[in-house]
């Protein structure tokens, strides 16, 4: 079978699976490929039950002692007859010759053996055996010499070997010319029936518990009758140079007479009964129909490693009392569904890491999509606003410490809320109707609870929690999620602890979820256009770059503001293709520009969201390549909360980023709870103040010492810096001699399209040069 054949089995289900396990197994134990499994499972048990021979069967070889003594090989018969002359007179029970006696040889030879057969006292048998013809193939039956047979019996030394080579039953004998012949075996046990049936052969019995004589010996007189008196005797080759020795399971290669004695000594015991493989497959199909049909998955383990365990001890009990079978087709399907079992639960180990939280291991808002209708269920959100500068102020591994002190507030006195946790400090569960008094009271209640401050770390934290909540269950588990999120976003902007989602915002909401759906679209259709706006260098008054700002023009809503719908396509994972999007057409305008000789940059901003959709690193390589752009002159705006929440993975780009040359400004800076100290761990070479600070900067002192002071330590940090929002000539006066290096706002000069930028620069461009 091939691996994908073998892949594809792992991955099968219910009634066709059981059918292709079946039929698999089926085939398996009707081609033996059991055997070697059954091979090594017997073994291991006959090393448990390990029998002694009994001791009545003495095996008499010639060995590689006989034929290196001074008689040589081949013996003539004179030598045999000698045999059996001196076990005659030492006592033995009968003799059996497993040597070739078959056709003529000298007179005189023949003659002293035939001599010997009739004086023996001791019934005598010789070898009776077929051989397949190896250039014929046709089967050739060999007898003792004609004369001999008058004073002896046959014993046949034929038996089968399965697909590996290997004898695991011995025949009770075979027809030979036009005679039945019972086996050595059967001789020697006296299982004297007429019938071709074959019986297992016992391996616990070591072959080296026979006993054994060499040839030699016996010839030259070194015998004694205690070895032999009263037992059977079976004279046999028992050296490898003269006779192709066999497989005996479990002891390696043996003398070819071996089998038949196992299988004497097994008879001896017993009448052997092989029921085969079939019952111990049958019990596998029952086990396995039963697991399909069970759905409980204790009982299904319960019952899979029980049934496996019973197939291997059952034969223990079994071969104690001489009845023998495989399990290895059994063994087989049972194997079969465990793979099967364990590729399906390891899938399913997957996707559980897919749906659950890396930090905490709460589930996941994914997990919580998945969820069908909930009836009777009101979806709360807490939403933890300072969640993001938090975990990034506190040592990596006191996350989780964090995490479970939320939990804990969030669950007191609900016992067994399941909570999903989002990205950056959102927290969901459903409130069943009946259980709090109403919404509004639970909600209370948990936000009472964060009125202290959490300790983690040693550290007192104080979070700032707003909630969410959808009340309509006639939804979908997404489509709450989206409007209880916004809920508890529109609180928070309103300065509330909660809101609860009416009928209009949801509707609102759904209809952003629709403009979101439209964005690809709108890329490809033109709705979305990039304005720019222009920015300028203080020190020579020249315009010299800009920030591309992204637009939308809806056909019948007409302007679009992108901070409705930026943070919208953020959540949606939809924020990669429109920063592709403005990018190109930033890269664009900026070669265009500096192609004609004017220095000039372009910011684009960047969402760490960005990491989910296309390689903007690539992209920006490959655009700023083909637009000969030098990298330098691009620039990408990375908010301060942005930055501090996003993860290593937004990081790892701004640094490739970096690496390629491009600069990366720090937006909004003092609008979030960074630090300079943070902000040097970010890649940034510039940053910009966010405009809360510059609008009144003409007139308010505070605004004036903290960018003074913020100037002061970018400067000295190797950071230039950028005042954003300057809406008049005296806020740009106070920037210039409180030393910032550029200004952007209202009054340098509003967000434009492209075209009328291209107008402002190249008028900017010639009124320097005049
Ligand atoms: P931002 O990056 O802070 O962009 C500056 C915003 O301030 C722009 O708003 C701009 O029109 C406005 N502004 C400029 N000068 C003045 C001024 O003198 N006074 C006042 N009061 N406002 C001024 P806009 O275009 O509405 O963009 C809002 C935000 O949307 C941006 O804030 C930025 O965070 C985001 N955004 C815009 N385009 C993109 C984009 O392509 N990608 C991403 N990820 N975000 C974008
Ligand atoms: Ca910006
Ligand atoms: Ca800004």
């Amino acid at each position: 079978m091939t691996l994908a054949g073998v892949k594809s089995l792992l991955k099968m289900k219910g009634a066709k699976f059981a059918l292709f396990a079946c039929t698999l197994s089926l085939l398996f134990g009707m081609l033996e490929m059991g055997d070697p499994l059954d091979q090594v499972l017997r073994m291991s048990r006959n090393k448990i039950r390990d029998r002694e021979a009994s001791g009545e069967i003495v095996v008499v070889g010639i060995d590689a002692k006989s034929l290196n003594s001074k008689h040589g090989w081949p013996w003539p018969r004179t030598d045999f007859a000698d045999i059996l002359t001196k076990l005659n007179a030492h006592g033995a029970r009968r003799v059996f010759f497993d040597v070739n006696m078959s056709g003529k040889t000298e007179p005189l030879e023949d003659v002293a053996f035939e001599d010997a057969l009739k004086r023996s006292h001791a019934p005598v048998f010789l070898q009776g055996r077929f051989i397949d013809e190896p250039i014929t193939g046709r089967r050739l039956d060999v007898l003792p010499y004609e004369p001999f047979q008058k004073y002896s019996g046959v014993a046949s030394n034929s038996f089968r070997k399965n697909t590996f080579g290997v004898a695991w039953k011995v025949p009770s004998g075979t027809r030979l010319g036009d005679q039945f012949q019972p086996s050595l075996a059967a001789r020697l046990a006296n299982f004297l029936t007429v019938d071709e049936s074959e019986y297992a052969i016992d391996l616990a019995t070591d072959p080296r518990s026979v006993p054994f004589i060499s040839a030699v010996d016996v010839l030259d007189g070194r015998m004694v009758s205690k070895d032999v008196q009263g037992k059977d005797v079976v004279v046999a080759l028992a050296s490898p140079e003269i006779e192709e020795w066999r497989i005996i399971p479990g002891y390696g290669l043996r003398p070819r007479v071996y089998t038949q004695i196992l299988g004497a000594e097994t008879l001896l015991k017993g009448t052997p009964i092989s029921i085969g493989w079939v019952p111990g497959w049958l019990f596998a199909v029952g086990i396995f129909l039963f697991y399909g049909r069970n759905r409980r998955e204790m009982v299904r383990r319960s019952v899979y490693f029980g049934a496996l365990s019973f197939l291997l001890v059952l034969p223990v009990a079994l071969e104690h009392r001489n009845i023998f079978a495989e399990f290895g087709p059994a063994i087989f399907l049972l194997a079969i569904l465990g793979l099967n079992r364990s590729w399906l639960r390891f899938k399913a180990a997957l996707h559980k890491q897919g749906i659950t939280n890396v930090v905490s291991g709460l589930k996941n808002l994914n997990a919580l999509r998945e969820l069908d209708v909930c009836e009777g269920k009101a979806l709360v959100v807490a939403n933890v606003r300072n969640f993001a500068p938090i975990r990034s102020a506190i040592d990596a591994d006191k996350e989780r410490e964090l995490v479970d002190e939320i939990t804990k507030r969030l669950t007191v006195g609900s016992d067994g809320l399941e909570l999903y946790q989002g990205d950056d400090g959102i927290f969901a569960w459903f409130l069943e109707k009946g259980k709090a008094a109403n919404v509004a009271d639970h909600v209370e209640a948990v936000h009472s609870f964060f009125r202290s401050p959490l300790i983690v770390g040693g550290r007192a934290i104080q979070l700032h929690v707003t909630f969410g909540v959808d009340e309509d269950d006639s939804r979908s588990a997404t489509k709450r999620l989206g409007t209880a999120l916004v809920a508890s976003k529109e609180a928070e902007k309103a300065g509330r602890r909660w809101l609860i989602s009416d009928a209009a915002k949801t509707r609102d909401v759904e209809q952003k979820l629709e403009l979101i759906g439209r964005l690809d679209s709108a890329i490809t259709n033109g709705e979305l256009w990039v304005a720019y706006q222009p920015k300028l260098d203080i020190a020579s008054g020249q315009i010299c770059g800009a920030e591309a700002l992204v637009r939308w023009t809806h056909p019948e809503r007409g302007q679009i503001a992108p901070d409705e719908f930026i943070y919208l396509a953020e959540e949606q994972n939809c924020i990669g293709n429109l920063t592709a999007f403005v990018l190109t057409n930033a890269i664009q305008l900026a070669s265009r520009i500096n192609s004609g000789g004017i220095p000039f940059s372009i910011a684009v901003n960047l969402s760490p969201r960005v990491i989910e959709g296309v390689a903007i690193d690539i992209l920006a390589r490959n655009l700023l390549e083909e637009y000969r752009l030098p990298p330098s002159m691009l620039t990408v705006e990375v908010t301060e909360t942005a930055a501090m929440a996003s993860g290593d993975e937004f990081l790892a780009l701004l640094l490739r980023l970096r690496d390629m040359g491009v600069k990366i400004s720090v937006d909004d800076y003092g609008s979030g709870l960074s630090t300079l100290g943070y902000i040097r761990t970010i890649p940034a070479s510039e940053i910009k103040i966010d405009k809360a600070f510059i609008r009144n900067i003409s007139h308010s002192v505070e605004d004036q010492v903290m960018v003074r002071s913020t100037v002061e330590m970018a400067h000295s940090l190797g950071r230039t810096v950028v005042a954003e929002g300057v809406e008049s000539a005296e806020a740009l006066d106070t920037l210039v001699t409180l030393g910032c290096d550029k200004a952007q706002g209202f009054y340098i000069g509003r967000p434009v399209p492209m075209r009328q930028l291209f107008r402002t620069v190249l008028k900017s461009g010639q009124a320097h040069a005049a």
